[in-house]
């Protein structure tokens, strides 16, 4: 889908927004979360303006296999990756979702409780 004018995540996509980058390449790009939940806290997202998983299709693929490969790559290079982490999507109202842009939350640096809030 084209950039969304509203959207934030498109904003900081365009650099339009500033953001502190820890990953970007020509299909997705990684920056830490304005209010950290853990000692490490990354969102990752497509450049691609998609609504969130619920607007996923089998022709997202191949971009989801660099949004979860970046992650992981993200998690190791964060020293994470050893202890363990977490990758969240929120989706929807009750799910917690507040920005309509397609993102895992990449968690981490501490336990994490099970089941979430
Ligand atoms: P959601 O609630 O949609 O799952 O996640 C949105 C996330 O975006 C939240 O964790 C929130 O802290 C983060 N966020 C909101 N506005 C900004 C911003 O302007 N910059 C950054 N880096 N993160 C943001
Ligand atoms: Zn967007």
């Amino acid at each position: 889908m084209p950039a969304d004018p509203d959207c934030l995540f498109c904003k900081i996509v365009a650099e339009s927004i500033p953001s502190t980058l820890v990953h970007e390449d020509d299909v997705v790009i990684a920056f830490r979360d304005i209010a950290p939940r853990a000692p490490t806290h990354i969102l990752v997202i497509p450049r691609e303006h998609i609504g969130s998983v619920a607007d996923l299709t089998e022709e997202h693929g191949p971009m989801l296999g660099r949004l979860f490969a970046a992650t992981a790559e993200i998690a190791r290079r964060e020293g994470i990756a050893e202890a363990g982490y977490r990758i969240v999507s929120n989706v929807g109202r009750w799910g917690g979702q507040t920005v309509d842009h397609l993102h895992l939350h990449l968690l981490g640096g501490r336990p994490l409780q099970w089941p979430p809030g």
